[in-house]
């Protein structure tokens, strides 16, 4: 009988009332000198327009890169706060371009997890209210904690947990962003250690918000690994589907397949590179031309402005800041297209092709 070995399955939902995604997911196999770990994280974009899906497609992208050019893998929750600290810089860097801000109007949550595949001991990285769960003996354990103005006032005793979960509740503010601010600190939990039948669940707050822990942890009970993301989505929209929803679950699977894995372009475009091929980025470099050009065009046609709902930042200190990048959206349309040129991982399941699913 083959060994089980740790598969991880992902998808992403605009949900039923948003027009937009600004949700992504992506995982990696990395590791190096002998180390080698499975890379799996959730972001969940801020920032009206196209910049919430800029921000957190480039957190994914400077966090998957940063670990996969790792060399010293002797201290992973290291490389999870150096990983989490490059991708603010990134994130922030792009939301300041056009000027000197103490404070980027684009943000983005960020969950970043490394386990092992021998023993299924994880770590954990968050900068946000996007969260990690682990299912263990049908109960759902929340890992992480959020950085948003509801959880800080319940811990503060301000709030009781049921105005929390009211609709009237400001859930959507978050008090910790990646890209907003010059610096962040992420948040560190591990080593965990994933046991067989238990599940690692990443996900955004389009499903937590809307999907209670118990039928989170019924729908992981009855379904397959590979079925949950897809169930879990459909959940939360017959819950209304109000925002993005994002799922990434991680588990032994009996199957023996190894996990398949799809790499954002960037990372694959550095990878690339690392072998001495530079072709690739001249040509995505030309059909990301191509897609800004189409896409400057339609976005003239159709007038678009900045979206409505969505995550906000805290209240800003520098309401000008905010506003003079606001005044960047076209410019920053036209940089996203380098992004979605080429299909996105995100809504691709991570290990598709992979083992049977069982835990
Ligand atoms: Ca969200």
């Amino acid at each position: 009988m083959p060994a089980p070995r740790l598969a991880a399955y992902a998808s992403t939902d605009v949900g039923r009332t948003r027009d937009h995604n600004e949700d992504t997911v992506a995982t990696a196999s990395v590791g190096a000198g002998g180390a080698s770990y499975e890379a799996w994280l959730v972001a969940d974009g801020m920032g009206g327009g196209v910049k919430g899906e800029v921000a957190s497609a480039t957190a994914r992208d400077r966090a998957l890169a940063t670990l996969v050019a790792a060399k010293d893998w002797s201290d992973p929750p290291r490389l999870l706060r150096q990983a989490m600290r490059e991708a603010n810089a990134a994130v922030f860097d792009r939301g300041t371009a056009n000027g000197e801000l103490s404070r980027s109007a684009m943000g983005t949550t960020l969950v970043l997890a490394l386990a092992d595949p021998r023993d299924g001991a994880c770590w954990l990285a968050n900068v946000g209210d996007s969260r990690a769960y682990i299912y263990a003996g049908g109960q759902l354990r929340q890992v992480t904690k959020d950085h948003s103005l509801v959880a800080e006032q319940v811990a503060a005793g301000i709030m009781t947990i049921e105005e929390a979960k009211s609709p009237e509740a400001p859930r959507n503010v978050i008090t910790r962003a990646i890209g907003t601010d010059r610096e962040v600190e992420a948040d560190i939990f591990g080593p965990l250690r994933l046991a067989p039948g238990e599940v690692l669940l990443l996900c955004s707050d389009g499903l937590h918000g809307l999907v209670a822990d118990e039928e989170v942890a019924a729908i992981l009970q009855a379904r397959p690994l590979r079925e949950a993301p897809g169930a879990l989505i459909a959940a939360a929209n017959r819950a209304g589907g109000s925002d993005n929803i994002t799922v990434l679950v991680a588990g032994w699977s009996e199957g023996g397949t190894a996990t398949q894995v799809e790499l954002p372009p960037a990372v694959a475009v550095a990878r690339e590179r690392r072998r001495g091929v530079r072709g690739y980025a001249w040509i995505a470099l030309g059909l990301a031309g191509i897609a800004a050009i189409v896409l400057t065009v339609v976005l003239l046609l159709a007038g678009a402005g900045p979206g409505a709902g969505g995550k906000e930042q805290a209240p800003s200190p520098t309401a000008a800041a905010a506003e003079s990048t606001t005044r960047q959206s076209t410019a920053a349309a036209v940089e996203s297209t380098t992004q979605q040129s080429t299909p996105a991982p995100a809504t691709t399941p991570a290990g598709a092709g992979g083992g049977q699913g069982s835990r």
